[in-house]
């Protein structure tokens, strides 16, 4: 019985301390099925603690140089990256990710994070104007907000819940954290490196717990005068409906539906590897994944073929096992409701060429109770079916044709979502054209995933509200205020 194994029991971070709760939510290994570990389940009291501690520690944690702040992110990266491979397989059996995906993307960029606000905080510069005719002089003054409360998704759990912690602390805020209950372990770890680093009690709490519960708690409270969310677009409109009597300030990074445009004069020998990438990395559970891809009418069966030939080729099977290409799937609800998509593309009568349902899934002994599938490929799929208008957020991708440019940023721009896109073409003109016609806060152009942390994140339309990136998280964590001089 999975109750029989010893399992780890995460406690809330409150104060510099770590404390117990009354009651827990067990959370499992999706690799296996088992239960991995006990998670509090918090609510109002526990929040009501944190939020109390990082309202005390506020004023010093404030009034700290950018430079103090800095020195302390940097440690705190040094440890994190010291501790990087016992990180890394707590991510990946906590979160079903494979070793090789947490290994070299989820923690390296949880340490980045720290790093990255360690090193940008101390570059701002305010703006300042003069008005000679009036002998006034005005300039902007950035402070801290206060507390800041961070909610985080499953499915890079310590990568987002820092791309919030660092610049929030970096700022100067104290902040109460709130990771997913179904990947809370690395986040408890990273507690335990806080006061080695130098970080004073109180500037960072952590309690854990179900969304509806602690979550809510911490949208709620009046002391906290902004939430910063990533997640579904679902719970965003809960979290604006439940902020609105306390006019919060919010940033929202939401869901997405992202096209790719494969145009004909694309250099396919790059752009299949990295669609493939992009649909079915980290198990399409990434909110940036690729999951329409319309290629040119003229090359459309031979990528369609050499694209299935190559998503064949992707191993499934157990995340620790480095050979792995995908491993398994939050959740087993999550799981149901990803191949219940498969099935009702079929139902409509599109053609699933590869994966789900079509080809046999081998798991080795110890794996055939974890939430795997494969990577799967469906086509011959409307435009209007639910496979191209809502997030699957699994190892599922739509393939289907298109003839001219004019008509792909329309169907491309045909949904609710607007997070990222990708281009593919070698026309220089054409790239710069349907990239400023897409609605998209992205658009990578023959390339996906590739990064560069000054520059705004974020979505339109359904994907979110707000930007992160070094200018737009120094904006949104701090209040600006104008001054103007007489002389
Ligand atoms: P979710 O919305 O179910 O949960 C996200 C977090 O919100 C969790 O910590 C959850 O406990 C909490 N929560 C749930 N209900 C809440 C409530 N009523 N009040 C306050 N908090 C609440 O999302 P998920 O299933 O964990 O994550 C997957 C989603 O996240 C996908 O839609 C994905 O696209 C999106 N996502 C977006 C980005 C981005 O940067 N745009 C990045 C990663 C994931």
């Amino acid at each position: 019985m999975a109750h029989a194994k010893a399992v780890l029991v995460l406690e809330n971070f409150i104060a510099g301390k770590f404390v117990p709760c009354s009651s827990y939510i067990d959370s499992y290994n999706p690799s296996t099925g088992d239960i991995y570990c006990r998670v509090p389940d918090s609510g109002k009291e526990e929040v009501e603690a944190a939020v109390k501690a990082a309202k005390n520690a506020f004023p010093i944690w404030s009034s700290k140089s950018p430079l103090e702040r800095s020195q302390i992110l940097n440690k705190l990266a040094d440890l994190i990256e010291h501790d990087l491979e016992e990180f890394a397989q707590a991510e990946s059996k906590d979160q079903g990710k494979t070793i090789t995906f947490a290994r070299t993307v989820d923690i390296p960029r949880a340490v980045y994070n720290f790093r990255f606000f360690a090193s940008s905080i101390l570059h701002h510069t305010t703006e300042c104007t003069e008005m000679a005719t009036m002998g006034c002089v005005h300039y902007t003054s950035r402070t801290p907000v206060g507390v800041a409360g961070l909610i985080s998704p499953w499915n890079l759990p310590l990568y987002l819940l820092t791309w919030k912690i660092a610049p929030a602390i970096a700022c100067g805020n104290t902040v109460v954290a709130k990771p997913s209950e179904m990947t809370s372990v690395t986040a408890w770890m990273m507690c335990k490196l806080l006061e080695k680093a130098g970080v004073p009690h109180g500037v960072v709490n952590v309690v854990f717990g179900m969304g509806t519960k602690a979550g809510e708690a911490l949208v709620c409270h009046p002391d906290v005068p902004l939430i910063s969310f990533t997640g579904s677009t679902l719970t965003a409109q809960r979290i604006m409906e439940k902020s609105a009597p306390h006019c919060k300030r919010l940033s929202l990074e939401l869901g997405g539906k992202n096209p790719a445009i494969i145009f004909d004069d694309a250099d396919l020998a790059q752009c299949i590897p990295t669609t493939l990438r992009s649909s079915f990395a980290n198990q399409g559970e990434i909110c940036l994944c690729t999951s329409r891809i319309f290629v040119q009418r003229g090359i459309y069966s031979d990528f369609l073929k050499r694209f299935v030939a190559e998503a064949k080729k992707w191993k499934v099977g157990n995340p620790s096992d480095p050979t792995v290409d995908i491993g398994a799937l939050i959740s087993k609800e999550h799981l149901e409701k990803v191949r219940s998509y498969v099935k009702k593309a079929q139902a409509e009568g599109a053609r699933v060429l590869c994966g789900e349902g079509v080809d046999p899934l081998a798991l080795p002994a110890g794996n055939r109770k974890g939430y795997f599938m494969l990577p799967t490929v469906i086509t011959e799929v409307k435009d209007e079916s639910c496979c191209m208008q809502e997030e699957i957020f699994g190892p599922v991708t739509c393939i289907v044709a298109f003839d001219t440019e004019e008509e792909v940023i329309e169907r491309a721009n045909s949904v609710k979502y607007g997070l990222a896109a990708t281009v593919w073409s070698s026309n220089v003109g054409r790239v710069h054209r349907v990239a400023k016609r897409l609605q998209s806060g992205l658009v990578w152009t023959n390339c996906w995933l590739v990064r560069d942390l000054n520059l705004p994140f974020g979505g339109m339309k359904a994907s979110g509200v707000g930007r992160e990136g070094a200018k737009d998280s120094y904006e949104f964590f701090t209040e600006v205020k104008t001054i103007t001089i007489k002389h």
